[in-house]
């Protein structure tokens, strides 16, 4: 090494310094300063409504396979036109990571992930959160979708009735 690469690297790590100490603070002051989420991050859950006011879950046990923490428990139940929904439902945010897995598996857009991140208690019973605490009153993230007008055939309407779906093939009607 000779004197000149020495002196080189020593007003390097000054130069280095010297920005760091122009630059502004990246500290924020929580919680009187609130830093705003992006709207993708992953933290509350929520149980959605569909755009009808009817209740999005059905009870399908997806999201409760999916977790890798196993914090999502439920009871099914069926009303008496035949449509499924959870009679109870639970979440214990005390083991909950925000993966966001169950809200990826659910097929009705029941679950999603709000940016709600200040769920702190000092109790940890208090972060088992039961249906009543998690169902909303709006749709979330999509206002238009409505899982009984897709699927759900056959129970709430007849085969092909449902929104841009097909009439029924019969199978035999192909063979050659
Ligand atoms: S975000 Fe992940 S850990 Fe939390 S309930 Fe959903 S699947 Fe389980
Ligand atoms: S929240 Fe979605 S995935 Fe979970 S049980 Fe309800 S419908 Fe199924």
């Amino acid at each position: 090494m000779s004197i000149f690469s020495d002196t080189k690297a020593i007003f390097g790590g000054f130069g280095v310094t010297l920005r760091h100490m122009l630059r502004r603070p990246v500290t924020i002051q929580y919680p009187e300063q609130k830093r705003t989420p992006y709207p993708r991050f992953r933290a509350r859950i929520v149980l959605t409504r569909d755009p009808d006011g009817g209740e999005r879950c059905v009870a399908c046990y997806l999201c409760s396979a999916a977790c890798p923490v196993d914090c999502i428990s439920m009871q099914s139940a069926e009303r008496e036109d035949g449509r499924r929904y959870a009679e109870w439902f639970r979440i214990n945010f005390s083991r909950c990571i925000f993966c966001g897995l169950c809200a990826e598996a659910c097929p009705t857009l029941a679950i999603q992930m709000t940016p709600d991140y200040e769920i702190c208690k000092r109790d940890i019973m208090d972060l088992v959160y039961e249906k009543e605490d998690l169902l909303i009153d709006g749709c979330g993230k999509d206002d238009r979708y409505n899982f009984y007008r897709h699927a759900g055939i056959g129970v709430t309407q007849p085969r092909g009735a449902g929104l841009e779906e097909s009439m029924p093939v019969d199978v035999r009607t192909l063979m050659p």
